[in-house]
């Protein structure tokens, strides 16, 4: 399989570089950011064909409360990631990530404006949601 995503993406964050705070993640956040991106964002990728822009992955705990993310947010563990894809809308991507079967705990249409994916390997719920 070969990639489209960098590690770097799913940890740039205006945020801390704003603040100058460190979003390094740990080795376990780690781990998790490439289960995302291999077995969510890539494949999602793949079959659409079209580039998935990134706009939040992980989030260290300052950058996390600096963003107004829930205290218990995935982002934290790295498990999951907001995204757009140009000319899409977040219910037609939604809609897509069913069709194709792709696996995932949570498939949150925040705002009618991105797409929150998360993974969490062996404990994924299937949960899709809707904040508006
Ligand atoms: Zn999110």
């Amino acid at each position: 399989m070969s990639l489209n995503f960098t590690i770097s993406e799913l940890i740039k964050s205006d945020t801390a570089s704003k603040y100058n705070i460190n979003n390094m993640p740990d080795i376990n956040s780690l781990d998790n950011l490439l289960d995302l991106i291999f077995y969510c964002l890539q494949p999602l990728r793949d079959k659409l064909n079209k580039p998935v822009v990134i706009t939040s992955g992980y989030r260290s705990t300052r950058v996390n409360r600096l963003t107004g993310g829930v205290s218990n947010s995935q982002h934290l563990y790295g498990q999951a990631a907001d995204f757009i894809i140009n000319g899409m809308t977040p219910f037609q991507i939604i809609e897509k990530i069913k069709t194709y079967n792709i696996d995932f705990d949570q498939l949150i249409n925040e705002y009618d404006k991105w797409v929150h994916i998360s993974y969490v390997k062996g404990k994924n719920r299937k949960q899709v949601l809707k904040i508006s």
